[in-house]
């Protein structure tokens, strides 16, 4: 049955930091808005984001930041000239949510409670007068030449000249984002490009991962680099790494992801080589020297203890077994060319990747709503007049650490503040 229901000049589908967001700027700009969530908790992937404590933003330089965009973070330039991470940082200071810096440019709340942030959004919400429904399914976005409204899975109508889309991906789907958008934005003519999962651990079936023997295992500050099959170097990242049941974890890796993804699809292939480089500093001859070198006054003793600290114990037990150097042997025993090979094993260790774990377990989604059909200033369709998109149900992806929530809060302020001004001039 159909119902009748206050007027509202916004409708935000989505209460994540996109759709948060979004709503405040709207009403900021004199709209009235209505936020609609499918869940009962607002900014649920917000608050598990940054391990738990919310990695609301980074601190790095434009430039920078866009580098760690690499899903088209170019078309962030003009939402960021006017609502900028350092812009964010403000926001949430004067919101009483002072941010600290950590690693990496990293910025967390000074409190380190990742619900302090959301309830900061939310209590803005109720200072501006946004109406929030929750346990709110949206079904369908309703047009005509132009944006009439929406219809909920209860069938309820609620008319709006603007709607805004902040529903996000398809990962971690627990959280409320399932995918909804996609089809909505399809009904409009817009174009998704093709959805992979990013940001995602990667699967091997090499015998080094199904014997376990590795499981649990965390590299520090490694090198990872992906080859394509011709043994040319794609993509190189260094931070830590972990050795899990399945694969490869750890944001060295996740980082890694992406392109490991698109070099399967492009070289269309079974698997593809990731080197490890547990020594990223030192270059092989260095390595092997410094292995030589520790055997010099040696004497009598095991390699195995000769060689401890270079790396984790369990690790240069692997290397060694593979070059096939017994930890019982003595200097002695050793030629040259061993030294060579497990030098060789510290510094570009192969694991063959066959996959990534499915885009539900992904961090991030990659792909979304085409960019050519989205105005890079206002979020606005350039199909539909009304209709707004924003966060991670665009074609924009980041790294994690914050770059994917920047881009979430940036395209949210613009579509919100493009969606008041321009339900501000349908009502005139
Ligand atoms: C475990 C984890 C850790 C992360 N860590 C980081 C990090 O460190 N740094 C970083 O930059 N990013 C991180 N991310 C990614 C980041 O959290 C997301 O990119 C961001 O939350 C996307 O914001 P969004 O508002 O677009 O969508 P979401 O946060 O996904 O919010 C979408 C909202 O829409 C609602 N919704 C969906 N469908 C409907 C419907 N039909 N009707 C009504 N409501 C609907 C959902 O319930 C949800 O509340 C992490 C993600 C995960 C899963």
């Amino acid at each position: 049955m159909r119902q009748k229901t206050d007027k509202f000049d916004v409708i935000v589908i989505g209460a994540g930091p996109a759709g948060l967001m979004a709503s405040i700027a709207a009403a900021e700009n004199e709209a009235k808005v209505l936020v609609l969530d499918k869940g009962d908790r607002p900014g649920r992937k917000l608050a598990i984001s940054g391990g738990g404590r919310c990695n609301v933003t980074n601190a790095m330089a434009t430039e920078e930041l866009i580098r760690h965009i690499p899903g088209n973070g170019r078309f962030l330039y003009s939402a960021l000239s006017e609502f900028s991470n350092q812009d964010i940082i403000s926001f949430f200071k004067k919101l009483g949510i002072p941010l600290k810096e950590e690693d990496h440019g990293r910025m967390f709340p000074v409190n380190n409670r990742a619900q302090s942030v959301v309830q900061a959004l939310l209590q803005e919400l109720n200072r501006l007068e946004i109406t929030l429904k929750l346990n709110t399914p949206v079904d369908r976005v309703l047009y005509e030449d132009r944006i009439t409204g929406v219809r909920t899975q209860t069938g309820e109508i609620i008319h709006a000249p603007s709607v805004i889309i902040a529903v996000g991906g398809k990962s971690v789907p627990q959280t409320g984002s399932t995918g909804d958008g996609y089809r909505w934005a399809q009904d409009a003519g817009h174009t998704i490009t093709d959805l992979y999962p990013t940001e995602v651990p990667l699967t091997s079936s090499d015998s080094l991962i199904v014997s376990k023997e590795l499981q649990g295992l965390s590299l520090r500050d490694a090198t990872v680099t992906l080859l394509s099959p011709k043994g040319k170097k794609i993509q190189s990242h260094r931070w830590d790494l972990i050795f899990t049941h399945f694969g490869l974890s750890g944001p060295a890796i996740l980082r890694l992801s992406q392109f490991v993804v698109k070099a399967l699809r492009k070289y269309n292939t079974a698997t593809v080589t990731v080197l490890i480089d547990a020594l990223p500093d030192r270059t092989l001859d260095e390595v092997s020297a410094d292995l030589l070198k520790r055997t010099e006054s040696a004497g009598k003793k095991e390699l195995g203890s000769i060689w401890k600290g270079i790396v984790p114990e369990r690790y240069l037990r692997c290397l060694m077994n593979r070059a096939d150097v017994s930890p019982t042997l003595t200097v002695s025993q050793l030629s040259k060319e061993k030294v060579r090979s497990v030098a060789e094993g510290l510094k570009a260790f192969p694991v063959r990747i066959n996959g990534t774990l499915p885009i539900e377990k992904a961090f991030i989604t990659g792909g979304g709503v085409s960019l050519k059909e989205i105005h890079p200033k206002t979020m606005a369709s350039r199909i539909m007049p009304g209709l707004y998109f924003c966060g991670e149900i665009l074609d924009i992806h980041g790294y994690t650490g914050g770059y994917n929530i920047t881009a979430a809060f940036t395209t949210g302020h613009a579509a919100g503040t493009a969606a008041g001004l321009y339900a501000g001039g349908q009502r005139n």
